[in-house]
């Protein structure tokens, strides 16, 4: 990316008018499931545990390659269209959502999810050293990580195995931690453990590890977090609709944790709009710590990029607007009824702004949404595939 005035124009060269329009990074979601777009709104009624159980897992045991190829179409245009250019996902069957996000120039972190649900541990390890074998490298926007689902869902040896992994390859480690009471219970028993953070402190001291939700931890264990190589994926709209908690970022930003934010999977996040991910992020800390001065918005903005970037060790690629970075870029049109008159540019952003609100999305210096519309797609096709398969697996 080069930025400056009359930069010199090559042939192919594509101007866009940005007057009177917003030119920003564009957004980093840290913590999704793209494949499950199909489960949206399949949560009511459910406890976290229940829901995974009784509802999710054995749905999944139904899903094909084809499934997920086009339930990660889905989520890859609701991205694209809401101003999200970057995604850290957990699923498996990545091969089909790696082809996706080709088709339409987004950029992922993607892995194959491991636990030792079913006794399927060892199988699951294979096909993701399979997957690093055959994609590590193969494509500018696709990196891997070692997706590791979570303690209360993986034992000892399995978690070991994940982490020399991860440190073979110099992966990311991406996990759900602390997520709600019981998940922290669970891990307390199964590890033997006074602190879930223990098992942290035991076998992720070398490696990169991005957290997801860390709603259950008390002071005492974020002082032990953040002497380690942590980053907390928050995800305060599925911690709310799971009924899990709010986590203290407050607290953890205080304590210089770089912390990202997350929309999770539509099943318990409903939908990857990250401009509602950080609106929620700063009225739930200012309210619940009673303390309007709470996380500014410019804070709020950069936990939807660039601590989005650190946290994926991609910081001197993308998350900001600067020299010889990716031009990750969108372009927002705050002209509208809901943001205008525009007080404070930042706050508008973060409080007024929608995912409608971006009018063009550029990943790697690529135009692959101009005026709302993205090219090439059959969008009402994968609709109607979304909806035959919710319905077959159901
Ligand atoms: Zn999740």
């Amino acid at each position: 990316m080069k930025i400056g005035k009359n930069i010199e124009q090559t042939e192919n060269v594509k101007i866009i008018d940005a007057k009177n329009k917003i030119c920003m990074p564009g957004l980093i979601n840290t913590h999704t499931h793209i494949s499950m777009s199909i489960f949206r709104e399949t949560l009511d009624g459910y406890t976290l545990q229940d829901w995974l159980n009784n509802k999710i897992w054995p749905m999944e045991d139904k899903l094909t390659k084809e499934d997920i190829y086009y339930a990660s179409l889905l989520s890859c245009i609701e991205m694209i269209t809401t101003g999200t250019t970057m995604a850290n996902d957990q699923y498996w069957m990545a091969e089909e959502t790696i082809k996706a996000a080709n088709e339409l120039g987004m950029r992922l972190e993607v892995t194959r999810t491991i636990n030792d649900v079913q006794g399927l541990q060892k199988q699951r390890l294979e096909e993701l050293e399979k997957l690093i074998e055959e994609y590590n490298h193969k494509y500018d926007n696709i990196t891997l990580n070692i997706g590791i689902h979570g303690l209360y869902t993986t034992g000892e040896e399995t978690v070991k195995t994940s982490i020399e992994m991860a440190k073979k390859y110099g992966m990311n480690v991406h996990i759900h931690f602390c997520e709600n009471e019981q998940e922290t219970l669970d891990i307390k028993k199964a590890y033997n453990v006074s602190s879930p953070v223990e098992v942290l402190k035991k076998y992720f001291t070398e490696t990169n590890n991005i957290l997801a939700h860390v709603v259950k931890v008390n002071d005492q264990e974020i002082q032990e977090l953040k002497k380690l190589k942590v980053s907390v994926s928050h995800c305060p709209i599925s911690n709310l609709r799971l009924g899990c908690g709010i986590a203290k970022i407050q607290k953890m930003l205080e304590n210089g944790i770089n912390v990202s934010l997350g929309t999770d999977g539509q099943g318990s996040g409903s939908n990857l709009d990250m401009f509602e991910t950080m609106k929620f992020t700063g009225l739930l800390q200012k309210g619940v710590n009673e303390n309007p001065k709470n996380l500014d918005s410019y804070e709020i903005l950069k936990m939807a990029t660039i601590n989005g970037a650190k946290a994926l060790r991609q910081e001197d690629k993308i998350g900001s607007i600067e020299e010889g970075k990716m031009a990750d870029i969108i372009i927002l049109d705050l002209n509208t009824e809901t943001c205008i008159p525009n007080g404070n540019i930042f706050s508008s952003i973060v409080y007024n702004a929608k995912g409608y609100n971006v009018c063009h999305t550029i990943i790697n210096g690529k135009l692959v949404m101009e005026n709302r519309q993205i090219g090439g797609i059959d969008k009402e096709k994968i609709y109607q595939k979304c909806a035959e398969i919710i319905e077959r697996i159901q």
